[in-house]
């Protein structure tokens, strides 16, 4: 008999992989390699001659090893990134040893009927109407852009004009609003969708879209239009004031869509569900599987109240392709997202809900909250520290004095390798901002933030007084 050929490589890559996994508790967040080093480790000549799997896989490890970023670890605070959950990174690997072409039924039944179910949970869990329709994309940016693929036909369609078959030119126009605070990948999303840059909808001090803006800017003008909010800004985790847009929204006839690519999730907990109040009322909302849900990237979802418009909008069909959805009841994945050939992403998701349970996904959110709460209480009192955002989620905002010690406390954080976070821009200045979002960030890691914050204040010096602020 032949030598199994992936027995062995397949072995030793699960040593690696819990190798490299249990380093995550101690390894510097971020790596210190430079590009240099990684060309040097990872580079040179396309080989000739084929080389033995395992080689290559050991050696890949350990060429790209130190230029890896301790993402899954508990410590890791950047962004909005989440971390894997046991479960839902080994269904990541079956699904790839499945190796389904999931945008037909036929290319893998288990693949199509996984997502179906993963569509009735999330819609259960959401608290969204029964008959909303979803999709599995590589994230909320692709989310977006299915959505208001859907909006656009069905806005459209209200007005008279078939966007499928008659293209954007000589369409009626299509008014957007989105708010000022709103996440950038909304915009490009637009702009793939050939509707150019969103009106923009004032902002209150912690980033909500204000209803009294969104009331004038509806109120300048009718036909087809799409509004777009958001529950959880990526900066301070608040959401808009969603009962009074979606009051505002039904009256003007508009779409609603929902930007929750980490915010949805407060949704699952009856404490948090008040941030989303009345999010049930629009017509469609993204968010992310593989931020708070701690499923591999990339993992995004979008859901749509109207299946006809989702499916309008999204719909292939060709003479050579087994389509089995209308004649048998069965999901072809390709009527719901914009790829063809794809990933069967359900897997992993799927993976992951179940093995957190109602209660464990409950515990996730309220967890993470819970230690951003701790966190900020933490940070508050650290001289120097002004706490910027009301903490109501998973994200807190703070700044030091002015921008040049904001910078610099923070590039000595990151270089501490201890913890990482990322900073930005808040009302023109300079800021730090954390996430937890992560199933393994619990208290130790949380107050170590803190303590390193603390000594970073200490040892940076504080600017020379002329340098600071000027008023
Ligand atoms: C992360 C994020 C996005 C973009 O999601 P991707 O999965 O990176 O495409 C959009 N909106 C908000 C609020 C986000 O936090």
């Amino acid at each position: 008999m032949a030598p199994d050929p992936f027995r062995e490589v397949l072995e030793q890559t699960a040593e690696l992989a819990a190798g490299y996994l249990e380093t995550l508790e101690s390894r510097p967040v971020f790596p210190s390699a430079s590009p240099e080093q990684l060309r040097e480790a990872l580079g040179g000549p396309l080989p000739e001659e084929p080389s033995d799997p395992q080689r290559v896989v050991s050696e890949l490890a350990a060429a790209a090893d130190a230029g890896i970023v301790a993402m899954g670890s508990g410590r890791y605070f950047g962004f909005v990134i989440g971390g894997a959950l046991p479960a839902a990174l080994a269904a990541d690997w079956l699904t790839s040893t499945w190796d389904q072409n999931a945008g037909l039924y036929a290319g893998g039944p288990s693949a199509s009927i996984v997502e179906e179910v993963v569509r009735e949970w999330l819609v259960e869990l959401l608290g969204l109407p029964a008959h909303v329709s979803a999709g599995f994309v590589t994230g909320t940016q692709m989310a977006h852009v299915t959505a208001l693929a859907a909006a656009r036909h069905h806005v459209l369609a209200a007005a008279g004009w078939d966007v499928g078959s008659d293209g954007l030119q000589g369409a009626p126009p299509v008014r957007v609003l989105a708010g000022e605070q709103r996440h950038v990948t909304l915009d490009r999303a637009l702009r793939l969708l050939g509707l150019g840059r969103p009106e923009t909808v004032g902002a209150d001090g912690q980033g909500r879209m204000r209803v009294d803006a969104l009331r004038e800017a509806l109120g300048k003008g009718e036909g087809a239009t799409i509004v777009c909010a958001q529950a959880g800004e990526v900066n301070t985790g608040a959401f808009d004031p969603l009962p009074e847009i979606a009051d505002l929204a039904a009256r003007a006839d508009a779409w609603l869509h929902v930007d929750g690519a980490f915010g949805l999730w407060a949704a699952l907990s009856p404490r948090l569900r008040p941030l989303v109040a009345g999010v049930e009322r629009a017509d469609s909302w993204t968010t992310d599987a593989h931020k708070w849900l701690n499923v591999p990237y990339d993992s995004g979802i979008v859901l749509c109240a109207h299946p006809d418009s989702h499916r309008a909008a999204m719909s292939v069909s060709a003479s050579y392709l087994i389509q089995d959805e209308g004649a048998r009841g069965v999901r072809d994945q390709v009527d719901w997202v914009p790829e063809f050939s794809r990933r069967a992403r359900g897997f992993a998701v799927y993976a992951a809900l179940r093995s957190l349970g109602r209660s464990g996904l409950v515990e996730l959110v309220e967890r993470c909250c819970a230690q951003a709460q701790r966190f900020a209480d933490g940070i508050a009192v650290v001289p120097g520290v002004e706490l910027l955002n009301e903490v109501v989620l998973n994200q807190v905002l703070f700044r030091f004095a002015d921008d040049a010690r904001t910078e610099s406390v923070l590039r000595h954080v990151q270089e501490g390798g201890r913890v990482w976070m990322s900073g930005t821009t808040w009302g023109g200045r300079r800021a730090i901002r954390l996430s937890v979002s992560n199933w393994q960030t619990g208290e130790g890691e949380t107050d170590l933030a803190v303590e390193v914050f603390r000594a970073a204040a200490g040892a940076v010096p504080a600017p020379p007084p002329q340098a600071s602020r000027r008023r």
